[in-house]
């Protein structure tokens, strides 16, 4: 296959995936569509891989475009799948993972500039499917940035942070990190950090799904008026779109 059969190939998949981006649809096609989409990224990972080693530039970037442009159809299907087997927390994760997804489309080739509707797009679900949530922040000092291309301190490289390298992002690494605080924010980096639940008097209440997990033996609740709550603080998956479907279709 030449270069432009490939993608004119991954096109024509990503649109026949797009056509079940509803509840509407069949569960069982959802399920098939994301298989056929984990096989395509790999796809487009083998012959991205091939790009960096003749070290062409442009179509290694283009490559990792089509990896993050298939992550995002890929984690929306499966994030309608979850909300039809009533897990809301991991479809929310799923969202999540396809905003990631195709802002990383964005940021990794000019020829997926129409991936800032498909953000659009996906707040707008945001915003219709899931009831409003309190999200966290952590604020933490590193001793060292050092950058993931070139592997020196950051401060002193050409390299610049979420922009393509031969079809590799820049990001920052931070070293020994030692944590400040944990705050509530309204715009926070990663939408994954946020309060999950909160303490009522029968247990913990999801913030996502309203239902009350009772408490274990051994713990407590105060009926002073403190709130107490549990949330995620910090992601560690940088690409959640790149997480095979077994580890999120298939878990109880
Ligand atoms: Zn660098």
């Amino acid at each position: 296959m030449t270069f432009r059969e490939i993608i004119e190939h991954f096109n024509e998949q990503i649109k026949d995936a797009e056509n079940l981006l509803s509840p509407a649809r069949s569960k069982e096609l959802q399920l098939l569509s994301c298989n056929t989409l984990e096989q395509l990224l790999k796809a487009a990972t083998v012959n991205k891989l091939k790009a960096m080693k003749a070290c062409l530039e442009n179509e290694s970037n283009i490559l990792l475009g089509y990896e993050c442009a298939i992550g995002s159809v890929l984690c929306e299907l499966r994030m309608w799948i979850l909300l039809k087997l009533d897990k809301g927390n991991e479809a929310w994760d799923q969202l999540i993972g396809a905003q990631i997804a195709a802002m990383d489309a964005l940021r990794a080739h000019d020829g997926f500039c129409h991936a800032a509707s498909r953000i659009e797009h996906l707040e707008t679900l945001e915003t219709i499917l899931f009831p409003p949530q309190s999200f966290l922040s952590a604020g933490f000092i590193s001793k060292n940035l050092d950058c993931s291309i070139c592997g020196n301190a950051f401060a002193t490289c050409d390299h610049l942070r979420g922009k393509p390298y031969m079809g590799v992002f820049c990001e920052v690494i931070h070293r020994d990190i030692e944590g400040d605080h944990i705050a509530l924010v309204e715009t926070p980096a990663d939408k994954r950090c946020r309060v999950t639940s909160y303490k009522v008097k029968m247990g913990h209440t999801d913030k996502i799904t309203l239902s009350v997990t009772p408490y274990k033996d051994g713990e407590k609740y105060n009926d002073d008026n403190t709130l107490e709550i549990e949330g995620i603080f910090f992601a560690t998956d940088r690409y959640p779109y790149l997480t095979l479907n077994k580890n999120v279709l298939l878990e109880p």
